[in-house]
């Protein structure tokens, strides 16, 4: 029987041919692709700006040390994310601070996030949890009525929209990755979109070194280092690969809309198992697809056998504060309770742009005989 991974790219010829041109080509790194991918990323998203860099956990790092924040600085965000979500806020100084989900979408709680908030908190970092945008209306909310910076991490959301608007334009900063699970690929690597012309010439500077100027920028030899960036550069076949998926990207997502379909239509007379609710102003765009188990008991059991039949699920996501690192840093006590029940009970099932209607079909009969 062939294996079904829960997530894969999807190459064809014309990626390959765009990424041997770049390859024979007079730049390998910082030449005119990363441009055109950058602009392809605006255009797509509707965002003013957008800044490529080498992974999306890069690109989280950036976006929170354009800010500035001063050490000790709190950051709200979710545990049901994955570890770089809140890892980011560790790089730049900061205390990751976790508020709960909301139980049925699996996003973050606007009122969770209320709760938390002290004197210290400057921004939150929303996760568009398997796809689905946050409740961006209420936290814009809140970080205005709070003073804070809203950042979005867009890793799972490239193609969703919010009341009509694409992820993108919908928070101060956005963050995407082009790991190859996700919906477009560039092997490794990820982007911030922004509105601020301010902030993305931060990021630009962050993301070399926090040098002003690009060599093609410079008169002579003469550049500043104004900032502590690193080197977090994506090189131009990488942007070459990211430009020819982005011609593709409304068929990826079309297609995942179609798979996530077919998934609700199977399991919808199943017992024992639902899917998360989907928000009636918000566009799904399946990164994952996530079911919850009625019975945690049978989880572990269920995964075991589904991936003994060359069924790639897998569990999205541990929260994050349970890993040993971050109970060592003073989050042993701490329970989300929606989380910790959510991670408890949730598989996410295969899904990308070649599983076909009867892996949807196979796929459900074998999970669904499991329990
Ligand atoms: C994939 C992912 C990231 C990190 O992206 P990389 O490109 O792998 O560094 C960050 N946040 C979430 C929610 C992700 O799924």
């Amino acid at each position: 029987m062939k294996n079904i991974p829960y997530g894969r790219q999807s190459i064809d010829a014309d990626d390959i041919s765009a990424v041997s041109e770049a390859l024979q080509s007079d730049f390998l790194t910082t030449g005119p692709r990363v441009a055109e991918f950058e602009k392809s990323l605006c255009s797509f998203t509707g965002a003013s700006h957008a800044i490529a860099v080498n992974s999306g956990t890069s690109a989280l790092d950036i976006a929170v040390g354009a800010l500035g924040f001063p050490a000790g600085s709190e950051i709200i965000t979710t545990p049901f994310t994955f570890a770089a979500s809140a890892n980011c806020a560790l790089y730049n100084g900061c205390k990751p601070v976790f508020a709960d989900i909301n139980p049925h979408t699996l996003n973050i709680d606007p009122a969770q996030v209320e709760k938390k908030i002290t004197k210290k908190t400057k921004a939150i970092v929303c996760v568009d949890y398997a796809g689905q945008p946050c409740q961006m209306g209420e936290l814009s909310e809140l970080a205005k009525k709070h003073g804070l910076v809203l950042i979005e991490d867009a890793a799972h959301s490239l193609g969703a929209k919010y009341n009509g608007k694409k992820v993108g334009t919908l928070a101060d900063l956005t963050t995407f990755s082009f790991h190859p699970v996700k919906h477009i690929t560039t092997g490794e690597g990820g982007a911030v979109a922004t509105q601020d012309e301010g902030l993305a010439a931060k990021l630009r500077m962050l993301r070399n070194h926090g040098i002003d100027k690009a060599p093609s920028e410079r008169q002579g030899y003469l550049y500043d280092m104004k900032m502590l960036g690193k080197n977090y550069r994506i090189t131009d076949f990488q942007c070459a690969l990211g430009v020819s998926q982005m011609k593709k990207l409304p068929q990826f997502l079309s297609r995942r809309r179609e798979i996530a379909k077919l998934y609700e239509k199977e399991l919808s007379s199943a017992g024992g198992v639902s899917t998360p609710t989907v928000l009636p102003n918000v566009l799904h765009a399946y990164h994952l697809f996530p079911v919850l188990l009625d019975e945690p008991k049978i989880r572990d059991r269920v995964f075991e056998s589904m991936r003994k039949k060359g069924i790639g699920v897998n569990v999205h996501y541990i929260p994050v504060y349970k890993f040993s690192y971050y109970q060592k840093l003073g989050y042993a006590d701490l329970q989300c309770r929606s989380a910790e029940s959510a991670y408890a009970r949730l598989l996410t099932l295969p899904m990308h742009f070649g599983i076909t209607a009867q892996d949807v079909h196979h796929i459900c009969k074998c999970l669904i005989e499991s329990f």
